[in-house]
């Protein structure tokens, strides 16, 4: 089972050949760690991962909760998961010693979340929404809200939710109304509703957390006039006993596509007197303070993308090897036998693109990790602010073109099955509706699209877009002197030279004001630019593996010629898109935005 969440050479491989982990370990915070220690607690991930949260995946995507007599019910086994997970430590793996973490750097505790996702993306939902709530509190919240609530979060006996959405106010969150009332006492008295809340209610814990965003009475407009709020499901007393029900209220539970093993509610907030909640942070700052949490909770969606992707595409190899189908091309004799699937040129090219995409994608989603400890604990400030706006920049990337091209993987999973593929008898199909939400949360791919033209391109002057360049050259310019990396190189070179046009050309007409136009074609500019930086990660990887073959390094050789053969699948049938999408991008082009509503 194991090896169907994750290539265990490709894991080792990521980690500590390309991302070079052992180097954090530089940082003070680290100094307990050692790569066996590291290595252990990925073991352990994998494990809990294997025996306590694959087995019954499928089972909560047949059996979903159901909401009985105002309780939600759900698969006895989830909760047992869940406190596997509390009792081994992971829940909070990488939060400090002081409060129940392991202190193990972000990049191996995301990889470790990341393990746990691609056994049973429902299950780990729970434990991801508390680690994020909780998060936001240590961050912003006061010390007493930390000790009387993160605390007990980490510790897994309180989850957490994030309550943005209202019905009326998806993508637009500035049109939010829930309203928040001082009760005069420092405390506040909440009334609304909120949808599509995940976790927002169950048994699996003793309290819920929700992180609520909502309006004080004094509240300016739009996004300015958003505040941040704590809202216990259940009052939590001075000495930390629970208290009395909050007039919180399960109004139903949403029936979805895929992730069903995550309770995704309808809430309502104060129906009777007011539901209590607490402020987190300043007033009116409540959507800053809950974006400053989101680069971390997006590597997480992005990460959870990947490996929806890595699992599919490891299922479809192994059907890939076992199905025989048909004969070789210029095979006329029928008496010879059927040969696997794999012998097909088709197929081998739809396994490939898949490996393209997954490990192309988990070297994203671990080049972000790796930011955010660079962005810590780096030590001079010049490096952290480097890498703080790197990050900040690469985020919307590393939501969503996992969210796009692992979904894809997906697909393509089905696609290696055949007819099977499109049966509930095989997973393939569960991964695609699992996966297919990505896409959606956590800011749509069209909000991260002109997140990306609209603000982070821009930023600081166009100073981390330019640190990003500069970085992609130096790599380019390292690989084209290696004769077998050369003309991969100079495919990304081209790409990047493409990219860098069309930014430039949309930059003009962004200058004169014309904003709707410049920003109009910005998912495909978002397109564009993650194959752009997942070439620059492909070609990082063949790198690496050439040094493997060089050096005999740990992993078998056919693991790192395929990690070649998959830089040059990437930098000739993938790259070549980025120069088509940029072509449009540099017309800047209106004829979508042109079409009127009467027209369609
Ligand atoms: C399974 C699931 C779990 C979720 N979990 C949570 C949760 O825990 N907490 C929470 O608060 N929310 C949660 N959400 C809500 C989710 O964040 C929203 O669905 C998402 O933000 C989109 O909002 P919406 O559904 O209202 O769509 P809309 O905002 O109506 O968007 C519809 C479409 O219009 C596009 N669009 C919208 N505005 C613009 C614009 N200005 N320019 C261009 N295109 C635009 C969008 O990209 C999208 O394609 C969850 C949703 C789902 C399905």
């Amino acid at each position: 089972m194991q090896q169907r969440i994750i290539n265990p050479h490709d894991l080792a491989f990521q980690l500590f050949e390309l991302h070079q982990t052992e180097d954090v370990l530089q940082y003070d915070r680290y100094a307990d760690h050692s790569r066996d220690t590291l290595e252990a607690a990925l073991d352990l991930a994998l494990k809990v991962a294997a025996e306590e949260f694959a087995p019954h995946a499928r089972l909560v995507d047949e059996e979903e909760p159901t909401f009985e007599s105002g309780r939600v019910e759900m698969r006895p086994e989830v909760k047992k998961a869940l406190d596997v997970l509390r009792e081994t430590g992971l829940m909070a793996a990488g939060q400090d010693y002081e409060l129940g973490g392991m202190q193990l750097p972000a990049v191996v505790a995301q990889m470790c979340v990341g393990l746990l996702k691609g056994a049973n993306v429902g299950t780990q939902g729970y434990a991801g929404l508390t680690i994020a709530a909780a998060n936001l509190i240590l961050a912003h919240g006061s010390e007493e809200q930390k000790e009387r609530y993160a605390r007990p979060m980490l510790a897994g006996r309180f989850f957490g939710t994030m309550c943005l959405t209202e019905p009326h106010a998806g993508s637009s969150l500035g049109d939010l109304k829930t309203r928040a009332e001082p009760a005069g006492d420092g405390s506040y008295r909440l009334k609304g509703n909120k949808i599509f809340i995940s976790a927002g209610d169950h048994e699996l814990s003793e309290n819920i957390v929700h992180m609520v965003l909502g309006r004080l009475p004094d509240a300016p407009a739009g996004v300015k006039g958003i505040s941040l709020f704590l809202v216990p499901k259940i009052l939590v007393n001075d000495d930390g006993s629970l208290g009395e029900r909050n007039d919180v209220a399960l109004a139903g539970l949403i029936h979805k596509m895929g992730y069903r093993g995550t309770t995704s509610t309808m809430l309502n907030f104060g129906e009777k007197n007011g539901a209590v909640g607490y402020l987190v942070g300043e007033p009116h700052k409540g959507l800053a303070a809950m974006f400053h949490m989101m680069n971390e909770a997006r590597i997480g969606v992005g990460l959870g993308a990947v490996m929806l992707g890595y699992t599919g595409y490891l299922h479809a190899l192994d059907y890939a090897r076992d199905r025989k189908q048909g004969r070789p091309m210029g095979e006329k004799d029928p008496n010879t036998g059927q040969v696997p699937l794999t012998r097909h040129a088709d197929i081998r090219r739809m396994l490939l693109t898949q490996k393209a995409y997954v490990e192309g994608g988990l070297s994203l989603c671990l080049e972000g990790a790796r930011l955010v400890d660079e962005k810590k604990f780096a030590e001079n400030e010049v490096d952290r602010k480097e890498a703080a706006g790197l990050l900040d920049l690469l985020t919307p990337l590393i939501k969503s073109w996992p969210s796009q091209f692992c979904l894809e993987a997906n697909s393509l999973a089905i696609q290696v099955h055949g007819g099977y593929g499109y049966t509930r008898e095989y997973p393939v199909e569960q991964f695609y509706r699992d996966n297919r939400l990505n896409p959606i949360h956590e800011g749509t791919h069209g909000i991260q699209g002109m997140d990306l033209l609209g603000r982070k391109v821009m930023q600081a002057e166009g100073q981390h877009y330019r640190a990003l360049l500069k970085r992609i050259r130096r790599t380019i310019a390292e690989a084209q002197k290696v004769p077998p990396l050369a003309d991969n190189a100079n495919r990304l070179d081209k790409a990047l030279a493409q990219l860098v046009e069309a930014t430039d050309a949309i930059n003009v007409v962004r200058a004169t004001g014309a904003t709707e136009r410049a920003l109009a074609n910005a998912s495909l500019y978002l397109e564009a630019f993650g194959h752009t930086v997942v070439g620059w990660l492909w070609l990082r990887q063949a790198q690496a593996a050439l040094a493997g073959i060089e050096n005999a390094g740990p992993q078998p050789e056919a693991f790192y010629r395929g990690k070649l053969r998959a830089c040059d699948y990437f930098a000739r049938y993938e790259l070549p898109r980025v120069g088509s999408l940029a072509g449009l991008l540099a017309e800047v082009d209106t004829t979508a935005l042109d079409m009127t509503e009467s027209e369609f």
